[in-house]
């Protein structure tokens, strides 16, 4: 009789500690990462490719001096 109720304490406490993990489990992704990106994408590029060349706006490229083009 003793044995029987042993088994059913070692049962249920083993069920509750399954279930306290699972609870652990369901946290909420509190750090998600943000969908908006607040950087300023560069859309004009000289067409050579220099680096430093990139900008929002269009214009010259400091490095050779060519004009800016638009990126796709
Ligand atoms: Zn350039």
């Amino acid at each position: 009789m003793l044995s029987h109720l042993r088994a059913i304490l070692i049962l249920v406490s083993s069920v509750s500690l399954l279930l306290l993990g699972s609870c652990e489990q369901q946290k909420p992704a509190a750090t998600a990462p943000a969908a908006a990106t607040p950087a300023v994408q560069a859309r004009y590029e000289c067409p050579m490719g220099c680096a430093g060349s990139q900008s929002n706006k269009p214009g010259k490229c400091p490095v050779c001096e060519m004009e800016l083009v638009k990126k796709s």
